[in-house]
């Protein structure tokens, strides 16, 4: 999939951010800089690759695989798909891939637009009843006919690796570590890890309060522990005076679905932003006509921060990389 792949862009800003830089310069930015010798001296600017921390976990991924397997365990993910929508089936796709790249039982279920909520929920409890499946997503969006809370209700809450059944938003909140994160902000606050990014003590605002990424990221970074600890504000769309409360930030989390709506102004020197945002936008230079952008002013940000992800090539592959991580441990807890 396109948003996997990884472009360098060459930038450097000092760093002044609370936030703890204890990380290496990502392999790919060092590349950027070798290549430009009047940016060597000027190391402090971090692109945090989340092609490399992705490709790390799905390392880890392997082992515990292979593992799972001297004890006769294959960890299974079943993908449901209602209806055709391209978006979609590309990401079920990629899902599929992914897991059988891995080695994983991989079930891909392709219904027609025309399926009912009654057949839908059969193909769930199925699963449910399956003992070769250990994960089971209903990608979302289903068609409008489909109550998708009663879908994500009706999954077996031990095999709900997306995290969005009831009992495991109710988990995190009680960080109780046997519930599944959605995978989204879960790789958000492992790409903080992995950067060497200090989160104790740290002001986040998190941009967006949807039950996918901003209220599940914002439980994450205020739960005790390592990618935790943090003093979390969460803004959306009634907010007063945006800019003033995110430029009090050390690290934004950046998750409203706008493309580029993140400007300079909204962010104060030595900032770590994570860019959670995938917008298409037309481009009409581009052989497809379309180009991928996230909710941040790349360009005009990144300058002034200590710590970036862009878009491609951030949080989009560690969203996969953390449903294989689910899955895996789904298995393990059967
Ligand atoms: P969403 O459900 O549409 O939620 C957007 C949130 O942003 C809402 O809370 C909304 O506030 C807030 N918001 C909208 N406009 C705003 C504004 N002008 N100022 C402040 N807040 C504003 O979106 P989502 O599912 O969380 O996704 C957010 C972005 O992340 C999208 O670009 C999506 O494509 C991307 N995403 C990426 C991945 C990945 O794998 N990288 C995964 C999931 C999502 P209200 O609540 O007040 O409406």
């Amino acid at each position: 999939m396109s948003e996997f792949f990884f472009e360098v862009r060459t930038f450097a800003a000092p760093m002044k951010s609370n936030a703890r830089q204890v990380g290496a310069v990502t392999e790919s930015f060092r590349v950027g800089i070798d290549s430009q010798p009047a940016l060597r001296h000027q190391s402090h600017m971090k692109l945090i690759s989340g092609t490399a921390v992705a490709e790390k976990v799905i390392e880890e991924c392997r082992r515990e695989i292979a593992e799972l397997a001297t004890a006769g365990k294959k960890p299974g993910l079943a993908v449901v798909l209602v209806g055709d929508d391209p978006a979609s089936r590309a990401y079920v796709r990629s899902k599929d891939k992914k897991c059988r790249d891995l080695g994983l039982h991989s079930v891909k279920l392709e219904l027609p637009a025309s399926t009912t909520q009654e057949e839908l929920l059969a193909h769930v409890q199925s699963l449910n009843n399956d003992p070769t499946i250990h994960g089971i997503l209903v990608q979302s969006p289903p068609p409008p006919h489909i109550d998708e809370a009663a879908i994500v209700r009706a999954i077996d809450p031990a095999k709900d690796v997306d995290g969005f059944h009831p009992i495991n938003v109710a988990k995190l909140a009680l960080e109780d570590s046997s519930g599944f994160v959605p995978c989204t902000p879960l790789g958000c606050q492992r790409l903080l890890i992995d950067a060497g990014i200090e989160t104790k003590g740290a002001n986040v605002v998190v941009l967006g309060r949807s039950m996918i990424v901003g209220k599940p990221m914002a439980l994450l970074l205020m739960a005790k522990g390592i990618g935790g600890d943090a003093t979390v504000t969460v803004a959306h769309s009634r907010t007063k005076d945006l800019p003033s409360i995110t430029r009090q930030a050390d690290i934004i989390i950046a998750a409203i679905g706008r493309p580029e709506f993140l400007k300079a102004e909204h962010v104060r020197e030595g900032a770590v932003v994570i860019d959670v945002g995938i917008n298409r936008v037309e481009a009409p230079d581009t052989a497809k006509g379309y180009k991928l952008v996230g909710d941040v002013a790349f360009d005009e940000v990144a300058p002034k921060c200590s710590a970036i992800t862009p878009v491609p090539g951030g949080v989009g592959p560690m969203t996969i990389a953390m449903l294989m991580a689910n899955t895996i441990k789904a298995c393990k807890q059967s």
